[in-house]
């Protein structure tokens, strides 16, 4: 089966005071990382610039992914509710044409050898970078029964028949590039731990 990792390009510059007040009540004063727990519900954000006609985008930081609503109109038979969506703001005023997307519930996209990771001393979260884009892979087991993910690393993972949905030159901003399901992992972690961070 061939799985797809569809990703956006661009990123876009958080409201400051937002941000400010955002990392202060979910992020980790020590690894700087957005609690896990934030991700199980829907969350606005502010965003500083206007997020032009990418068809997906991220406020970074804090890493929080958001789609135009008509691309996200494109999987929305297949989004499950443990996925969340919320609204962007700018300057105060709501941007009706995108929504953020959110979920505990990811597929996780592991590396091989050259792996980065630490645990964090204050929030016990475990840090985990899978390395550059040409060493990725999900596992097989990590599979359930659906077609359309929220991956660990930001974008979506879905099958080649959610992929043709996304009619070539029409979408800007975004990159979307096969990515293996493989039996066994290449990282020297069985499983990895369940505080696992999202970046
Ligand atoms: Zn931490």
């Amino acid at each position: 089966m061939n799985m797809y990792h569809v990703d956006t390009k661009t990123t876009c510059d958080p409201d400051d005071k937002w941000l400010m007040e955002f990392e202060e009540k979910y992020s980790c004063p020590e690894c700087r990382m957005v609690f896990r727990h934030v991700f199980s519900q829907a969350i606005d954000v502010a965003v500083d610039e206007h997020p032009g006609v990418a068809a997906m985008n991220c406020v970074t930081p804090p890493f929080v992914d958001f789609i135009r609503c008509d691309f996200l109109d494109l999987f929305k038979d297949v989004l499950k509710e443990d996925i969340h969506i919320g609204r962007v703001f700018r300057h105060g005023q709501l941007l009706e044409q995108y929504r953020t997307f959110t979920s505990e519930n990811r597929l996780i996209v592991r590396g091989r050898e050259n792996v980065h990771w630490r645990k964090c001393p204050a929030c016990r979260g475990f840090v985990y970078s899978p390395g550059d884009f040409c060493n990725w892979y999900v596992l097989s087991s990590s599979l359930i029964e659906r077609d359309f993910y929220i991956s660990s690393k930001g974008g979506f993972i879905m099958t080649e028949e959610l992929r043709s949905r996304i009619e070539k030159g029409k979408w800007k901003g975004i990159i979307i590039e096969k990515i293996p399901v493989l039996e066994k992992p290449l990282d020297g972690f069985d499983q990895l731990p369940k505080e696992l961070m999202f970046l």
